[in-house]
């Protein structure tokens, strides 16, 4: 079983965040394709509405867990979304899985979610999250130079 295929098209919704940013245009974080590569556990591409396309590792995706326990646990650490944790050095070196969800599955028609295979599941991430964290060298590159957003 495999939910690599999935493929559905998202007309506007209504999701807006209470974040301080300025709002992205509609057709920027609405995703015209979603496949999520379980089978081959590279992780997840979104061809967006504007023609913009994004991809996410997996391992990327759980430490960019959005739920409160991940963010605060960021927090605590110093960590940005999508940072792996700092290793704890006195530990010996333990041979840890590259992160996979076990499956994916559409929240509503803003948002996907992930089983990961550690039994996490509680973070949903909102397709805005997603193309403000999208990893393209032109978003990265804009998200460092800048504290606008590009239109
Ligand atoms: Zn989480
Ligand atoms: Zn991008």
């Amino acid at each position: 079983m495999s939910h690599e295929g999935i493929r559905f098209v998202a007309k506007g919704n209504e999701a807006s965040e209470s974040e301080a940013q300025q709002p992205l245009p509609r057709i920027a974080v609405t995703p015209e394709k979603v496949r999520v590569l379980i089978t081959e556990g590279k992780g997840m591409e979104i061809d967006w509405v504007d023609g913009h396309r994004s991809a996410w590792g997996f391992a990327w995706l759980r430490d960019a867990c959005p739920c409160a326990t991940c963010v605060e646990q960021r927090k605590l650490e110093g960590c940005k979304a999508g940072q792996p944790k700092p290793k704890p050095t006195a530990v010996l070196p333990m041979y840890t899985a590259p992160a996979k969800p076990k499956s994916a599955h559409a929240v509503g028609r803003y948002a996907i979610q992930f089983n990961w295979q550690d039994g996490h599941s509680s973070g949903i991430y909102s397709w805005e999250y997603l193309r403000r964290s999208c990893q393209c060298p032109e978003c990265t590159f804009a998200a460092e130079e800048t504290t606008g957003t590009p239109n």
